[in-house]
């Protein structure tokens, strides 16, 4: 029989599983912090506990692996990227970025994606399949056994449409900010999403203070659908209103992603429509000066441009960064890394 991930179950769950192979639920306190704080890899590790527990637990259960394949390091920001391999031999990439306010890590939620981006490298090949809570957890965890550094925020902005894989995010978030794990405030967790609408308005109503990114990329529904395919299921509109009510349901303020692409939604045109559709709402806009892939031939624009489309939103109150480059020397757009690790072998 195949064993089962222990770094999958939840604390309480865990609990119910040490009555199941007739064990004290206590021994879920132990265990769970062996996994979740000391970050163990194997139950070896676990020397407070019985041998004959031990075995046991080696019997019926595994700590599924996320094993580093590579690492680069850019020598600018001290940016590191890791591909990791998963047990079924899958490769994933995360991302280290190092801030004054602390560390972050940017993690996959899927091998792959299906969600069909025009810029974006993840989903070149489609969807493999959805990662685990243990393996979306096991990225942060090895990031941290590997620098010594702790993390302090996460972002599920990695491979993959977090929405698209949501019983599997909502209990890595739980676990993430479970006072018995690392204990990562909510609040410095941020999911980002493509817009599938009504995954969007379940997540709402879970209450979680987590933050929202939505990629927005286009302002009107015709220049969103022509870089994103999902625009073809759900409306502009829809997925604004959608915004609004997690705001409303959370107290969370939205952050909208906009990468800039020369040419197609970076005129002065696309930042007066931008405006009129952000412009009463109470949110962060993230301006990301596209990455471009060889894939596609899309382009950047250029700083002066990148600063001018800043400045007009400004200028209306609108809340706006340019997202910092980080790892430009690196294989720093979503996605690339891996994909050229699967083109070497
Ligand atoms: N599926 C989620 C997470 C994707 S990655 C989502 O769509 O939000 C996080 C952000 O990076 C998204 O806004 C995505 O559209 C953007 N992105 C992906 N590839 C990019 C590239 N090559 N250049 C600029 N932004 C990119």
């Amino acid at each position: 029989m195949e064993k089962r991930d222990i770094r999958s179950y939840p604390f309480e769950q865990l609990k119910g599983e040490m009555l199941l192979i007739g064990e004290k639920a206590f021994r879920a306190k132990q265990i769970y912090e062996w996994i979740h704080v000391k970050l163990a890899g194997s139950f070896e590790e676990m020397t407070n506990l019985s041998k004959q527990l031990r075995a046991k637990l080696a019997q019926e259960y595994e700590i599924y692996p996320v094993e580093m394949l590579e690492q680069q390091i850019s020598q600018i920001d001290g940016t590191n990227k890791f591909l990791f391999r998963l047990r079924d031999d899958n490769v994933i990439e995360s991302v280290l970025m190092r801030y004054q306010h602390g560390n972050s890590v940017c993690i996959s939620s899927q091998v792959g994606c299906r969600m069909g981006c025009r810029f974006c490298a993840s989903t070149l090949d489609g969807l493999q399949r959805n990662l685990t809570p243990s393996e979306m957890l096991g990225q942060i965890y090895e990031i941290q056994k590997l620098t010594g550094e702790r993390v302090s925020n996460v972002v599920v902005m990695g491979t993959g449409e977090p929405l698209d894989n949501y019983e599997n995010l909502l209990i890595f978030i739980r676990m993430l900010s479970d006072e018995h794990g690392l204990n990562i405030s909510q609040r410095n967790i941020t999911v980002s999403t493509c817009g599938i609408v009504p995954v969007m308005e379940k997540l709402a109503k879970e209450k979680l203070q987590i933050t929202l990114a939505l990629s927005l990329h286009g302002s009107t529904q015709e220049k969103r659908r022509e870089l994103m395919p999902v625009a073809n299921k759900y409306e502009l509109s829809e997925v604004l209103k959608a915004c609004d009510d997690y705001f409303e349901k959370t107290g969370r303020r939205m952050t909208f992603e906009y990468s800039l692409v020369h040419g197609v939604n970076d005129t002065d045109e696309d930042a007066k429509e931008l405006i009129s559709i952000l412009g009463r709402r109470n949110c962060h806009v993230n301006l990301i000066p596209v990455n471009p892939i060889k894939e596609r031939n899309f382009e950047k624009p250029s700083k002066k441009s990148a600063f001018n489309f800043k400045n007009k939103l400004e200028k209306s109150g609108i809340n706006v960064t340019i997202r910092r480059e980080m790892g430009s020397d690196i294989d720093g757009a979503c996605g690339q890394l891996r994909r050229r690790y699967a083109q070497r072998e």
